[in-house]
């Protein structure tokens, strides 16, 4: 006689425990999920066997149906989901059900803040799948066998959902997964026929398999009836589809109800939450493929990490091929989830092969133009959704222009920023929203880039703009110095960055205010410089400003030298930042440029250079070279006026 296997207890790779509290806590008033999630589960599993059919058709009967099939005891309060699609070696079973939800879970916990409700829109981004069952299970057994391996090479996994879980070897007499729920006291209402039936319809019609449960009698439930089923012998079971099984993208959009979009989104996604919009196509011609693209409502916890996954879910001719074949739609692009169905790649593809298949490549531009166009849809649509949409993935899609050259125009018209007019520091405007508000005589975009939306507001550079009523976006993201290096034009009109280089105005300047310019750059020559000989090669260069109404002085770019933005991010990617100097330029008409000019006392016109200097680079977000002289030298001029 054989031995009994050993049974080996182990810890779960992360705190479990936290996890399981949290998402029972947070998806508590939506239990029922756990259903969809198992069904999708096994509807993935199944898809994974007939891809592996594909290479290996002895893996599966003739006559086989793939299926899931669920079945309950109300006596027992069990459910089992169980399907007979690729199934779990054991190793497998340790690693996808041993370690929650893989990579992140660390930085997921760390980012919770202990405010419930708060983490509970968290949990949504994360994406629990199997776990679910913990929501109303107080234990899950899972048993399961690979295809291709013998009756005796099954796992059995069991876990009550808390520290640990056990795992020993097995028999099961058909491939597949089994997945029985004990279910608590407090949630056995789910083990009864109508109410299961019911959830199963909700999230099982957009599957591709049938999900089968026992064939319902309808008759009326007397006391007779009753008696007359306990002198009546045991029957075989019978199964019915309790689902449409047929793929949801295939189906014609005029059938499909928006609840059936929004349940295949979770599936595809693995999200909890809901989707902001979609776009189903059906594409007939040269190439035929179908798509059906989704825009998420949340960012995932992991949109920054470059490893995470991204891409669609792909299917040649309605069999499942990969997850996240990410070759269909461009980086900038990454949080569209969704499903590429093609008649045009060959069935054995693999990821190499689909890098270099020019059909993928026009596949690929025109998923990008329909995957911007839902965008641009739903700006023109929904105002309110696209603001939400843009703070969730804004700054991903400001990496467009840089990225994708032919879609330039289509992609800066989805921008969003906050202006000088704004309000509050809403992004919310359009480039052409901007444009349709210019001036008459303008003809450029004006646009000023500061550390935050408050430094860009209360910027000297936009004194005089404000006081000629022009608008100018404030541009605070990290990216945005960069993005505006990609961008030159927009609606056959430049860019142009305030503080950068010398401000023309162009035809919103008169001739008085040219002739007046002219005037006080002459009367101040020497000046100038006298303070380039103080403030030596702090500085590029020093002159007199056209820009400045209320502030003394301010700091500008030359035309061609980097900015502090980008600046920043070179030396935070440990990369050599080239030396620049900024441009120092003064109000003529401040005071305290007059009081300047006029002071014959070389060290107490040194103390005023250095702090006037000192202010505007303070107002700059750029740090002093010499804090405690800049200090000392104030003191000084305050106590004479004290
Ligand atoms: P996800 O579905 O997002 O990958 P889940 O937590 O739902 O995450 O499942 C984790 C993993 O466990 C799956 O990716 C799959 O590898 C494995 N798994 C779960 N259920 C089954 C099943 N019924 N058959 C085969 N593998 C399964
Ligand atoms: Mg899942």
């Amino acid at each position: 006689m054989a031995a009994k296997p050993k049974t080996e207890t182990r810890g779960f790779e992360t705190e479990a425990k936290q996890l399981l509290h949290l998402m029972i806590h947070s998806l508590y008033s939506n239990k029922e999920i756990f259903l969809r999630e198992l069904i999708s589960n096994a509807s993935d599993a199944v898809d994974k066997l007939r891809f592996e059919t594909l290479s290996n058709p002895e893996l599966l009967a003739e006559d086989a149906e793939l299926k899931v099939q669920i079945d309950f005891d109300e006596k027992k309060r069990t459910i089992t989901i169980a399907d007979n699609g690729i199934g779990m070696i054991r190793d497998e079973v340790i690693d996808n059900l041993g370690t929650i939800a893989k990579s992140g879970t660390v930085q997921f916990l760390e980012s919770l803040t202990g405010d419930q409700q708060k983490d509970s829109q968290l949990i949504g981004r994360f994406g629990v799948g199997f776990y679910s069952a913990f929501i109303v299970a107080d234990e899950v057994e899972v048993l399961t066998r690979k295809v291709g391996t013998d009756k005796d090479q099954a796992t059995l996994w069991k876990s009550k959902g808390e520290a640990e879980y056990s795992i020993v070897k097995a028999n099961k007499a058909e491939p597949g997964t089994t997945v029985t729920l004990h279910l608590k006291k407090a949630e056995k209402e789910f083990a009864e026929s109508f109410r299961l039936r019911n959830i199963v319809k909700k999230y099982a019609d957009h599957i591709s398999i049938p999900v089968l449960m026992e064939k319902q009698e309808f008759s009326m439930p007397d006391e007779d009836d009753k008696k007359d089923k306990k002198k009546t012998p045991k029957q075989i079971k019978q199964y019915e589809a309790v689902n449409d099984a047929k793929a949801l993208w295939l189906r014609s959009r005029k059938d499909i109800k928006d609840d059936e979009y929004k349940e295949f989104y979770k599936h595809v996604s693995h999200d909890f939450e809901e989707p902001a919009v979609w776009s189903h196509n059906k594409v007939e011609g040269k190439l035929e493929y179908t798509s059906l693209l989704y825009l998420p409502t949340r960012a995932p916890y992991d949109l920054w990490n470059r490893d995470a996954a991204r891409g669609l879910k792909l299917y040649v001719q309605r069999i499942f091929i990969m997850d996240d074949a990410e070759q269909f739609l461009p980086l900038y692009l990454r949080f569209i989830k969704g499903v590429v169905d093609s008649n045009d790649i060959s069935l054995n593809v693999s990821r190499e092969i689909l890098q270099k298949d020019p059909a993928v490549d026009s596949m690929r531009s025109a998923l990008t133009k329909r995957a911007l166009d839902m965008l641009a849809k739903l700006r023109k649509k929904d105002k309110q959704e696209y603001g939400k949409f843009w703070l969730e993935f804004g700054q991903v899609l400001k990496e467009g222009p840089g990225e994708d050259f032919s879609n330039r125009e289509k992609i800066a018209k989805l921008l969003q920023f906050t202006t000088s007019e704004s309000k509050g520091d809403a992004q919310d405007q359009g480039l052409e929203d901007y444009v349709n508000r210019m001036q008459e005589g303008q003809e450029k975009i004006y646009y000023l880039v500061a550390e935050s939306v408050k430094a860009g507001r209360h910027s000297p550079h936009l004194e005089i703009f404000r006081k000629k009523g022009i608008e100018v976006i404030l541009m605070y993201d990290r990216i945005d110095e960069w993005l505006m290096s990609q961008l030159h034009e927009f609606d056959g009109k430049q860019f142009q960055d305030i503080a950068r280089g010398e401000l023309d105005l162009g035809k919103l300047e008169n001739k008085k205010d040219k002739a007046q310019q002219e005037k006080s750059e002459k009367k101040f020559e020497d000046l100038v410089t006298r303070i380039k000989t103080h403030l030596g090669d702090q500085v590029k260069e020093v002159r007199v400003s056209h820009r400045l109404i209320d502030s003394p002085g301010c700091l500008a770019v030359d035309e061609h030298d980097m900015g502090a933005q980008m600046r920043k991010i070179m030396a935070a990617s440990g990369q050599a930042v080239p030396e620049t100097k900024p441009i120092f330029e003064v109000n003529p008409d401040h005071p305290l440029v007059k009081k300047l000019d006029k002071e014959s006392d070389e060290e107490r016109f040194e103390d005023l250079v250095v702090i006037l200097f000192g202010q505007a680079s303070l107002a700059d977000g750029v740090e002093l070279a010499d804090a405690a002289d800049f200090t000392s030298r104030l003191n000084k001029l305050l106590l004479e006026a004290a």
